[in-house]
């Protein structure tokens, strides 16, 4: 097993790249598509795409599972996106809008909303739930991962 390399899916074209860890602070590319594999904003991710940022990443995925009804959720997307520019390159950031993805809000077992999951390699490191402030997300995150 190489353990030098991560796998990171590329969020455009899906293709998963092998980049040494060292290197994500370079803002690196897609070597297939060529699109930065960061842009700063967090990702729309449906089932047909979750496990392959949730498990096949080595990348550790924090989900903000929200829903378009939601006044605290509508409140946080703001503060999630730029949570998103702070916490990239060391994790990715991702929304599951739980009212069209029922499948992934009942696999995770998904009760109140909104609900930040911090997952690695399929496994969930920690969960909060209710709304948070960018500082609050960035705090949280970084300390779960270092707990982790
Ligand atoms: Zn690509």
């Amino acid at each position: 097993m190489n353990t030098a390399a991560w796998l990171l899916p590329c969020p455009g074209c899906a293709a998963m790249n092998r980049l040494p860890p060292e290197r994500l602070d370079q803002a690196p590319r897609c070597g297939r598509c060529h699109q930065p594999l960061f842009q700063g904003y967090p990702l729309a991710l449906t089932t047909g795409d979750f496990d392959r940022h949730a498990l096949r990443s080595d990348l550790p995925l924090l989900v903000d599972f929200w829903a378009p009804w939601c006044g605290p959720c509508l409140t946080m997307a703001p503060h999630f996106e730029a949570a998103a520019a702070a916490l990239e390159p060391r994790m990715r950031l991702a929304k599951v809008d739980t009212e069209a993805e029922t499948a992934l809000a009942a696999r995770y077992g998904i009760r109140s909303i909104p609900t930040l999951v911090l997952i690695r390699s399929g496994r969930e490191l920690a969960r909060q739930s209710g709304a948070l402030t960018c500082e609050q997300i960035v705090a949280w995150a970084r300390q779960a991962l270092s707990g982790a």
